[in-house]
């Protein structure tokens, strides 16, 4: 083994695996169709990294859904109430529910915007190898072999399953996944011990939360999980693989004194593990995979530096293998499908592929110690004088204390207290997607397309009049995606055409590539918002994303302080908030929701992240005046670790996801200090259930003791745009007939 990769892209070239599912979910497939395309994107993977030229190739880290639901299956993790149903049908039941059953949780994969299906455990699980021989690692192996191709499987280390698994609703306060370590490591043993039957020589054991802090008792536990699979008489070489970020000293000693024969250290997101590796002593009888080519972002390698670094490491370890940070899942597949990118920008990229080809070519210029083929200079990122200017000299004075900033409002918009309101966007219809695609390929001309919003926008306004909302919103039937749709209008950012990356399941996403410094050519919301406001007295939001999420979301240049990329956005939406002001706005609403999934892994890099994070928000609003109603709206997250930050952004009005927690979240920022308007989300957008209006009054009773009736609005938990109108409309009637009689009691 000289060069390695940790992981490729399971969707496919041409998103195969997205139809694919997507035809058997909907009875258009059976199941040995659906079969017969993993096999085929398989056997395309695999026999592409061999003819690359990669020494040791990867297994296992196709999945038809998610690597940890897999792995769930795997060990017969699965809850009893998905027992009834089985093979494909109760795997995707787990993922995403079936009638009466729902699916088991989902949340984002340490700190990236991959989602993966949380295992569910108690006290009761008994893990089991589920699939004997037929085990999918297995299968997987021996599927490759058939074709000539010797695999590495890839495996979630037992840590990582149970550290990121959940306690099952019902177990004793006490229990932690983490206990049934010693149950789980025996099922890795047998696993373990039938790779090496079936001809394995290396199985990689990835264990991304050892660079997060871990306790005293999860690093005993890593001890011993990894002293038991070590010992194991028949077994195949270990790899234990850690990214996104820097090993602690703890878990790498423990891994230095285990007959663990490999260790994976990600060199681009932790940079620091050279230091900590040598502070250790190094691996001196260890092979170290070296993640030297960045598998989360798109940039090029810098082989020299690349080079360099391995250099450094040669000393302190028995072999090198070079690698890519992580799995190359979280990059697009493959550059030469970009026929669109601006000159300048597409030589400066890599994706999956041409990732593939730096492993290679960097393995080679280490092991004949020859030099690097000269790089031809790709041009750097475009500078924009202006904005940089305009940066170094901003002045910002900021807006009026909060207490002034109410009054103000309150003086200048003349709403209820309990005031009623949306998140932002309404449905999508198939009307508006059409007619946005055909938009894009020509087929309308921009006058008709910009009639269909328009009539679209009229529609949704005299819907909310009728409904009888507050503060209403234009329904964002322009956007395609709320970070796409500001990326394709800055400049400094470019799209893909193919660029498709996983998000969770069948969802795949296409994130903007932000790659010089960002500015605003023109206005991007004006005239959609004005034209909502020009239909309506009420007050109409302008709805932007924030600085954070457009980050977030994107792939970012690495040339400089991400906090540094993230007041150039800010400055666009500051000139886009004075904009709207200009033509008559008087609400604005910044849309946050990816605040909590930037935090970093580690307690430590946290206060500097959120330093610069809350900044970015408040040079994007602290333009506005006193008398504009600044909104911001959060999603997806436990709150618990940013609480203090949302209070420093100091929005006027922060909207959030609530209603799945019982509105506690209210009191939980009241007690963190946070005095401005809250709208807890009060029901539940993820699910077509229309709720009573009822509980939704029972929501707003129980937020009302922890917030006063003139700081607390009512609107539901997220944007609009994934639902249906009938379910829509009869909610939103609901939460307006609740908000009205609440107001009626007080
Ligand atoms: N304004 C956006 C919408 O309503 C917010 C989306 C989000 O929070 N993810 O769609
Ligand atoms: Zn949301």
């Amino acid at each position: 083994m000289n060069t390695t990769i940790l992981g490729y892209p399971r969707i496919g070239a041409r998103r195969e695996l997205k139809f694919a599912t997507e035809d058997y979910w909907a009875g258009r497939a059976d199941a040995d169709a659906l079969n017969r395309t993993g096999a085929e994107l398989r056997a395309d993977v695999w026999t592409s990294l061999r003819d690359a030229g990669l020494n040791a190739i990867p297994s296992n880290s196709f999945s038809f859904y998610d690597h940890m639901l897999d792995t769930s299956v795997l060990v017969d993790a699965v809850p009893e109430r998905y027992r009834k149903l089985s093979g494909l049908d109760r795997y995707f039941a787990m993922a995403r529910g079936v009638q009466d059953v729902p699916p088991l949780e989902m949340t984002k994969w340490l700190d990236t915007n991959y989602h993966y299906i949380v295992p569910e455990v108690g006290p009761g699980t008994r893990f089991r190898l589920a699939d004997g021989s037929a085990a999918k690692p297995l299968a997987e192996f021996r599927e490759a072999r058939a074709l000539g191709i010797e695999t590495r499987p890839v495996l979630v280390g037992p840590l990582t399953y149970l550290l990121l698994a959940k306690a099952e609703e019902g177990a004793p306060k006490e229990f932690r996944p983490l206990d049934l370590l010693d149950g789980l490591v025996n099922v890795y043993s047998e696993l373990l011990e039938r790779l090496a039957g079936a001809g394995a020589k290396w199985v990689q054991l990835d264990e991304p939360v050892l660079v997060a802090d871990r306790s005293e008792e999860e690093i005993a536990a890593l001890k011993r999980a990894y002293a038991r699979l070590g010992r194991l008489t028949s077994r195949p070489r270990l790899m234990v693989a850690t990214y996104f970020g820097t090993i602690g000293a703890d878990a790498l000693r423990v891994l230095a004194a285990s007959r663990v024969e490999a260790v994976g250290l990600d060199f681009v997101a932790g940079p620091e593990n050279v230091d900590v590796l040598a502070s250790v002593g190094g691996l001196p009888r260890k092979t170290l995979v070296a993640g030297v080519v960045d598998g989360r972002n798109v940039w090029r390698t810098d082989r020299r530096r690349a080079m360099a670094t391995c250099a450094s490491l040669l000393g302190l370890v028995d072999q090198l293998v070079v690698s890519t940070s992580c799995s190359l899942m979280h990059v697009p597949i493959d550059l030469d499908a970009e026929t669109a990118l601006e000159p300048g920008v597409k030589e400066r990229l890599a994706f999956a592929r041409q990732k593939v080809g730096e492993v290679v070519a960097l393995g080679r210029a280490l092991r004949e110690d020859v030099p690097l083929p000269d790089d031809a200079m790709a041009s750097p990122a475009a500078v924009n004088q202006e904005v940089r200017e305009r940066l170094e000299a901003l002045n910002d004075a900021g807006r009026g204390d909060r207490g002034s900033r109410f009054e103000a409002q309150q003086e200048a918009l003349g709403l209820p207290v309990l005031a009623t309101t949306t998140i932002g966007s309404f449905p999508q219809t198939s009307e508006i997607r059409r007619a946005r695609a055909d938009r894009r390929a020509g087929r309308i001309s921009e006058d008709a397309y910009t009639q269909v919003m328009k009539d679209e926008i009229a529609r949704v306004i005299a819907l909310q009049e009728d409904l009888g909302l507050d503060v209403l919103v234009h329904g964002e039937p322009e956007r395609n995606d709320m970070v796409q749709y500001f990326a394709e209008q800055f400049d400094g950012y470019a799209a893909t055409q193919h660029g498709w990356v996983q998000s969770y399941g069948s969802r795949y996403v296409r994130p903007p590539i932000l790659h010089g410094d960002v500015a605003r050519p023109r206005p991007m919301t004006v005239e959609w918002t004005t034209y909502a406001q020009s239909l309506t007295r009420k007050p109409v939001k302008g709805m932007l994303t924030g600085p954070v999420t457009m980050l977030a979301w994107s792939f970012v240049r690495d040339d400089q302080p991400l906090g540094d990329t993230s007041r150039q956005v800010a400055l666009a939406l500051r000139d886009e908030i004075a904009d709207l002001e200009a033509a008559g706005i008087r609400v604005v609403q910044v849309d946050e929701p990816a605040l909590r999934e930037l935090l970093p892994l580690r307690d430590a890099d946290r206060p500097a992240y959120l330093d610069w994070a809350v900044g970015a928000f408040r040079l994007a609003t602290s333009g506005a005046a006193d008398t504009t109603q600044v909104h911001t709206h959060m999603c997806y997250s436990e709150f618990g670790e940013i609480i203090g930050a949302i209070g420093a952004l100091d929005a006027d009005v922060t909207s959030v996801e609530a209603a799945r927690s019982r509105m506690e979240l209210v009191a939980d920022l009241r007690a963190a200090g946070y005095a401005n308007g809250i709208g807890p989300g009060v029901y539940d957008i993820h699910s077509p259930r229309v709720p009573a209006a009822e509980e939704i009054e029972e929501n707003l009773r129980r937020a009302l003791l922890a917030v006063e009736p003139d700081r607390l609005w009512v609107n539901p938990d997220c944007g609009l745009k994934t639902r249906a109108y009938p379910e829509t409309e009869a909610s939103l009637r609901n939460l307006v007939a609740a908000a009205r009689r609440v107001r009626a009691e007080l």
